[in-house]
């Protein structure tokens, strides 16, 4: 069905090929008429010829029965794979009439894709044929015109229609377009592309070092995998556009293995640097493992590039564009979801490339063919991105501050609580141990040796028994208030158990430790305690020992604890003082 097809449909198409063309004036197929515009697309006036595996020269192409088996290239690019190299020949005529003036100026052929391990451009010139190389093998300050694509100088045309042939050395032509622009358009093209370039590529390389900056002084892994993947992005831009033959002569093998090579860790690094942004391997384990095996897919890609497997990476960097971009976004939402505020950047970087991507595609494809920002839209992207991904790796550093924060704010209530006690807010017994033994260790002579204070409340049993339990609780409050407020800011008030308490006083004299003591027992007496609707005012006894050099912690803690005896026994309400 489909071969009747095409036999009915192309003779109808051939006709209606040789109609437009007579429309068009067209000196017959594979003639492009010059003058009206600044700039043509070359491609579909082409005629093209295989070459047989021996090759073939000038001559045998220009004459039967060679010459006779070209074929009008009808796409809107050349698009022939071969994984092998091969030979091609394409042969154009041009023609200006003279009447249009811009017709006798200089024009040039033109076509920016650079996999071509040679490109020479046969054109007739005053002395018989003239042969222009250019090519990959050979180094960028030998072409004819320097520039990033490869461009010839045409013919004149003021003597009548020239016709010239191009032969192609290459393995495999992958989507090839040919120009020809008048010299002054060209001039604006290049110096409109080149400043978005300049742009692009130092937006890209100040991030690259910002970054590895704070990557050095962070030692952080994910902002070194930030500079891998952005490096490895601009490297493979620079060669895709062929920036890169002004710096560097790779020569043909040399620039697909480089590339290649780019290519894959491009792939790796924009893997490991997607897990660690994500923190993947904390928040979404299935996904992060999937990340990982991305990483080893970007390391086969290179290493099929470096033994010259051009093939196997380009289908596999083909294959990874299209499950890429939705491990991404997978990935970039399930972290969000568990609460990872930098995902957040990491998905409208995304979002932003993938706009790129599409704007990029629908240029190529046709709606937006040609157009300024749409042919450069995935530069353009990969600049915003770089833009946001160290935003998203800022806002990680915050995440990351700010869970650390909580987990020692935490930390410290935790220490806090395990040294208080819960119903006074005063330090317990525990707390009380610790900061007597380290104070008499830190005393020398001749400062004041430190005071211990003991405190208990007069005949608290019995106020429990009639009032409750609770209205007790009342009192002990009251009394840890009160210690809190007579005490100075060195000294340490603690709640020894039950209804005891104790105050460590440091650096203070005795008689300044006993006026202390004083104050807390005055105080503490005035409070009026309501528990049954009638004002009960309670008391406390106190023992007040200052440390004696030589003694042990125990004795000393004895000595204050014989003084609070002392005091309950001469009739409660009242301080003694240890001898
Ligand atoms: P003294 O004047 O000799 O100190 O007599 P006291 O009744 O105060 O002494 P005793 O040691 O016999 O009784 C202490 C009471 O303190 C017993 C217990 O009910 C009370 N108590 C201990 N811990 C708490 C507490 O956390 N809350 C309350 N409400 N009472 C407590
Ligand atoms: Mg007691
Ligand atoms: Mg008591």
């Amino acid at each position: 069905m489909s071969i009747r097809f095409i036999r009915l449909s192309l003779p109808a198409l051939l006709l209606w090929l040789a109609l437009a063309g007579l429309a068009r004036g067209d000196q017959g197929a594979g003639t492009l008429v010059l003058g009206a515009e600044p700039f043509y697309d070359l491609t579909t006036h082409l005629e093209i010829l295989a070459s047989p595996p021996e090759g073939l020269s000038l001559e045998q192409v220009r004459s039967e029965p060679w010459r006779g088996r070209f074929r009008p290239v009808t796409t809107p690019s050349l698009n022939l794979p071969s994984d092998e190299l091969r030979e091609y020949w394409l042969r154009f005529t041009l023609w200006a009439p003279p009447e249009i003036p811009a017709a006798a100026g200089t024009w040039l052929l033109a076509t920016d894709y650079i996999f071509l391990g040679k490109i020479d451009l046969h054109r007739p010139g005053t002395q018989g044929w003239e042969t222009i190389r250019a090519g990959l093998y050979l180094p960028f300050v030998n072409r004819e015109l320097t520039n990033r694509a490869f461009v010839f100088q045409l013919p004149r045309l003021d003597q009548g229609p020239a016709t010239c042939y191009l032969r192609l050395e290459t393995r495999g032509l992958n989507p090839i377009r040919f120009q020809v622009w008048s010299l002054p358009a060209f001039i604006t093209h290049t110096a409109k592309e080149d400043y978005l370039y300049g742009i692009c590529f130092g937006v890209l390389s100040s991030m690259i070092l910002f970054n590895l900056f704070i990557a050095a002084s962070l030692r952080d892994r994910v902002y070194f995998h930030y500079v891998g993947y952005m490096f490895f992005a601009l490297l493979s831009m620079v060669m895709l556009h062929g920036q890169i033959a002004a710096i560097l002569d790779l020569g043909d093998q040399g620039f697909t293995r480089l590339f290649w090579t780019s290519m894959g860790l491009f792939t790796t690094f924009a893997y490991l640097f997607m897990r660690g942004v994500l923190n993947t391997h904390r928040l979404a384990p299935l996904v992060d493992r999937l990340l990982r095996l991305g990483s080893y897919y970007g390391l086969v890609i290179m290493v099929a590039g470096l033994f010259d497997q051009a093939w196997i990476g380009r289908w596999l960097t083909v294959a990874s564009g299209i499950f890429s971009p939705w491990l991404a976004l997978g990935a970039g939402i399930a972290s969000y979801r568990r609460g990872f505020a930098a995902a957040r950047y990491f998905l409208v970087a995304w979002g932003t490339l993938a706009a790129a991507m599409t704007i990029f595609a629908l240029q190529e494809v046709g709606p937006l063919r040609g157009q300024y920002w749409a042919r450069n839209a995935l530069i353009i992207g990969t600049a915003l991105e770089s833009i946001l991904l160290s935003l998203a790796l800022a806002a990680r550093i915050r995440t990351l501050q700010q869970e650390r924060d909580v987990l020692s704010q935490s930390e410290r209530r935790f220490k806090e609580l395990s040294y208080t006690d819960a119903l006074t807010g005063l330090y317990n017994k525990r707390y009380f141990s610790l900061n007597l033994d380290r104070i008499l260790s830190d005393w020398v002579a001749p400062a004041q040796p430190p005071c211990l204070l003991f405190i208990d409340i007069d005949d608290f049993k019995s106020f429990n028994d009639s009032h409750g339990h609770d209205q007790g609780d009342l009192v002990l409050r009251g009394l840890a208030r009160v210690m809190t407020e007579s005490v100075r800011e060195a000294d340490l008030p603690c709640r020894w158990g039950g209804e005891e308490f104790a105050v460590i006083l440091p650096g203070v004299g005795l008689e300044q430790a006993q006026a202390i003591a004083e104050r807390i027992r005055q105080r503490f007496g005035q409070i009026a305690f309501i528990p049954a609707g009638q004002a009960v005012q309670k008391t406390i006894s106190l023992g007040l020992a200052q440390f004696q050099p030589g003694e042990t912690v125990e004795d000393f803690i004895r000595r204050a604890d014989q003084a609070l005896y002392q005091a309950k026994r001469s009739g409660k309400n009242r301080l003694a003082v240890a001898a």
